[in-house]
């Protein structure tokens, strides 16, 4: 029999690494990681691979059985992507603040969508990961993916992101620019540099609200304030976080977020999601402050299509008072 594992599996990771050309890095070199370019669209592909391969080796999933996360979007999508080619169930808790496009995405993927409150924390049984908690335990055959405290998830970064980092870059990296959702990213890149790079700088961009860059800067988790990009800003530290590495943190407004995503478009013609304009944003004011060269990786964390109706959006973005009229003119013109 042939081997009939779908080679669209075959397609996540191995991603491009482009410098930024256009846009102002001071005397630094910056290059994005597109992981926008990854088949389910963002970087969560490789955490949905890695996630479902390792139940599977070690029996918490078998054939016929149901994977059940609790996700901002790209994990399922990254999920529901592995879960179809695999031929399982997917059934996902998603908070209400999420972009359209990205559910629909889920649904189309096959995936069952449980929609919940956004606006409240640890603890509430509305709470996402405590309503996916609460429906693994009542499905039966169900797989708890468990990003926030799943090993496989720092392991995909630590096994294939960043060593494609360390070869894109030719070995030859100073600092990279990461965002903290679980955690997953910077703790599997943290643990591949320590091993080749012991002194490589890790920078914290964290949304303006979220807890992470105050916890990174003073150890104590302050309160959270609440905040529009998507993906990335926790209101606790995850489990599996490890943030160690963290040398400078940078707290970054919706505004500033959203603007940088679309400058991003305008300069360099990449079609990005929030939580790159946040990454982005921080590694831009990072190069800029420096005296000397640096080399600087962040990421395309996701693509642009599935936030076509927010962050490029002129209306939703003067709705939401992200964008200023005044500012920028005729708004048929912004993304022009
Ligand atoms: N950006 C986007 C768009 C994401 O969906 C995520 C994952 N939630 C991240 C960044 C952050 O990655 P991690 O979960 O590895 O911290």
């Amino acid at each position: 029999m042939t081997d009939t594992r779908p080679a669209v599996l075959d397609l996540i990771g191995n991603t491009p690494l482009v410098p930024v050309t256009r846009l102002d890095t001071g005397p630094c070199t910056l290059f994005l990681k597109l992981e926008s370019q990854n088949p389910g669209g963002s970087i969560k592909d490789r955490v949905g691979l890695a996630m479902i391969d390792g139940a599977e080796r070690d029996g918490r999933l078998k054939p016929g059985g149901t994977v059940v996360e609790a996700t901002a979007g790209n994990t399922g999508l990254g999920l529901a992507l592995v879960a179809r080619a695999k031929g399982y169930r997917v059934v996902l808790v998603v908070p209400d603040k999420m972009a359209t496009e990205k559910v629909l995405h889920l649904k189309a993927l096959g995936a069952e969508v449980h929609t919940t409150r956004s606006d409240v924390g640890k603890g509430h049984p509305e709470y996402y990961q405590d309503y996916a908690a609460r429906l693994a335990k009542e499905i039966p055959g169900a797989f708890f993916a468990d990003q926030f405290n799943n090993p496989d998830n720092p392991l995909a970064h630590a096994s294939s992101t960043g060593p494609e980092i360390w070869q894109q870059t030719g070995h030859d990296v100073d600092a990279i620019v990461v965002g903290v959702g679980s955690g997953g990213t910077i703790t599997g890149l943290t643990r591949y540099f320590r091993d080749v790079q012991p002194g490589l700088f890790f920078v914290l961009a964290d949304p303006a609200g979220s807890v992470v860059a105050e916890y990174t800067r003073s150890g104590k988790v302050g309160e959270a304030g609440s905040w529009a990009v998507e993906g990335i800003g926790e209101d606790f530290i995850p489990g599996i976080a490890d943030l160690s590495g963290v040398k400078k943190a940078y707290s970054i407004t919706d505004e500033e977020s959203f603007g940088t995503a679309r400058e991003l478009l305008r300069a360099e013609g990449i079609l990005a999601g929030s939580s790159t304009g946040t990454l982005l944003a921080a590694a831009l004011r990072f190069c800029r402050e420096q005296q000397k060269p640096l080399r600087v990786v962040s990421f395309v964390c996701d693509t642009g299509t599935r936030y076509l109706s927010k962050v490029y959006n002129d209306q939703w973005m003067l709705d939401q008072g992200l964008l200023e009229r005044q500012r920028f003119g005729d708004l048929r013109d912004v993304v022009s």
